[in-house]
């Protein structure tokens, strides 16, 4: 391709503050057409907002996480337009000092790490929803009002791979910060993407904008149209129109909706009923403090505290419901596994010599760091493949903790084998069923007795006679036949160490 694509975002993310942004009205979304309105965001004439605290601090902690500069005294501006969706006909937003500037995100494509330029941040209202049925449009105001934010990046992405890294990023962030629960379905979460094509290093070209895209893949996949389309004018010597352009997913193209319009288009001024902010330092150094932990920082301590690759720690936390199950189970696993380390320890010496060599082995100190381990390669492995199976994205996940808890001291202290821990694993996750009692009907309880597994090894070897002599003549191999016959005879109880053990013991003629 002769063109280098130039694309900036414009992001929007509606807040989760309980409350609008100059009202005391509900954000949550739905409800019956016009019942989340007051005279306030429904736009009656004569009455005076007020703003939100909570959207300043949502606001300056994006901010602080995307690197920006917090503006000490900002301001809101009025962007004046006429469209039913708007009751006031103009919307408070910011222009002329919004309330962050000049940061950056990192985005990472295939090991490829770049800094995308964040030019400002600004808060502003969202507008109403228009219903359109064959009787004709009807409007609904519950929306008019939510607080947004309005993330602006500078021209810096030269693919939709880099556009896709980006937006994954800033969503997980989003989510972190506990500011968006980013739902691009609900429109919680929406981009537009700003697109031009120049002769590779040369002046910025005319760029249109497109917008509409309610999922990742529409954005990839509007981008790939644009490109394409603006590719094929100015191949042909053609002129491309700066305008506004609405996607259409089901058709997989874009339309112009209108000629894109600019800043004096709407008559921006000072929004004269609201006084403007003053943000100190005191207040940005209180937001930085209670600053949760963001998903890379997370990335991180996982790799580093547990060992665990970089791939897993990904997936730990690719949602913030997943990361916290994991830490609450690493956090209770643990505590649960040293408190039995040092009861079995106890009462090792009492026991019989075999189980008293198993139960040294769990005493070990290492256990607890396993525990954490165990619960980071359940959640990332057959949790996330339950999920992905059942259709249920992170942010539905809804599992006892406390069960799988006590599945993960189960087979770290060899109660239960590995295939039963799955069984009951999945048991849980379907069904909530209760672990022990599932175990204990299912006999999956690992069968750790001696004499029993010696009994099994004995059948085994008596209907196995000649298998048994290869073994003796030195053909080792068979051993894995034998130790399934073994395991099989034993049921889902079988304790493969303790098998293996036993086995090997008796085929070497030493019982
Ligand atoms: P407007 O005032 O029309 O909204 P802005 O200057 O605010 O325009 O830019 C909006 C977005 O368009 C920004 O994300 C910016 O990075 C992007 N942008 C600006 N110029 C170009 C260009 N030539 N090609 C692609 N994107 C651009
Ligand atoms: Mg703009
Ligand atoms: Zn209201």
């Amino acid at each position: 391709m002769k063109w280098e694509t130039v694309i900036g975002l414009e992001v929007h993310a509606e807040l989760s503050t309980k409350s609008k942004i100059f009202c005391g009205c509900t954000t949550s979304y739905g409800g019956d057409p016009n019942t989340h309105v007051c005279p306030v965001c429904a736009g009656m004439p004569g009455v005076l907002p007020v703003l939100n605290r909570e959207v300043v601090e949502y606001a300056i902690r994006l901010g602080l996480a995307l690197n920006c500069e917090i503006t000490r005294r900002c301001k809101f501006d009025r962007k004046n337009y006429f469209y039913p969706d708007l009751p006031k006909a103009y919307q408070v937003s910011q222009l002329y000092s919004p309330i962050c500037c000049d940061g950056y995100l990192e985005i990472d494509v295939s090991g490829n790490k770049k800094k995308i330029r964040i030019r400002e941040i600004h808060m502003e209202e969202d507008a109403g929803k228009l219903n359109h049925s064959s009787q004709g449009s009807l409007m609904d105001f519950n929306r008019c009002g939510v607080p947004l934010l309005e993330i602006v990046t500078q021209p810096d992405f030269a693919s939709a791979a880099e556009v896709n890294a980006y937006l994954e990023k800033l969503r997980e962030t989003l989510l972190y910060l506990d500011i968006c629960d980013c739902k691009m379905q609900e429109g919680s979460m929406r981009a537009d993407i700003n697109l031009s094509l120049r002769i590779p290093g040369g002046e910025y070209g005319v760029r249109t904008e497109t917008k509409n895209m309610n999922s990742f893949k529409a954005i990839g996949r509007a981008i790939e149209y644009e490109i394409d389309r603006q590719a094929d004018i100015l191949d042909d010597g053609g002129k491309i129109v700066q305008e506004t352009r609405r996607w259409d997913d089901e058709k997989g193209t874009s339309s112009g909706m209108r000629s894109k319009e600019n800043a004096q288009d709407y008559r921006y001024f000072p929004e004269p009923d609201l006084l403007p902010i003053n943000i100190d330092d005191e207040w940005i150094a209180r937001i930085k403090e209670n600053l949760p932990e963001l998903a890379s920082q997370k990335r991180e301590r996982y790799m580093r505290d547990y060992n665990i690759s970089a791939d897993e720690a990904g997936v730990l936390t690719c949602h913030k419901n997943i990361s916290g199950l994991f830490e609450t189970l690493a956090r209770k696993s643990e505590a649960a596994s040293s408190a039995n380390a040092a009861v079995s320890a106890n009462a090792a010496s009492s026991a019989n010599a075999a189980l008293s060599a198993n139960a040294a082995v769990s005493a070990n100190a290492t256990v607890s760091a396993n525990a954490a381990v165990e619960a980071a390669h359940l959640i990332s492995g057959e949790i996330m493949r339950l999920m992905n199976n059942a259709n249920i994205l992170p942010e539905d996940l809804n599992i006892d903790a406390d069960k799988l808890v006590t599945l993960i001291g189960f087979v770290i202290s060899g109660k239960i084998n590995r295939a039963s821990f799955k069984e009951t694993v999945e048991a849980v996750f379907t069904n909530n069923v209760d672990p022990k009692s599932y175990i204990v009907e299912k006999g999956l309880m690992m069968v750790s007795d001696d004499k029993a597994v010696t009994q099994a090894a004995e059948k085994v070897m008596a209907a196995n006679q000649s298998t048994v002599a290869e073994y003796r003549a030195g053909k080792k191999k068979v051993f894995g036949f034998l130790m399934g016959m073994v395991m099989k005879e034993l049921g889902k109880g079988g304790n493969p160490e303790l098998v293996k053990k036993v086995l090997q013991d008796m085929l070497n003629g030493e019982k």
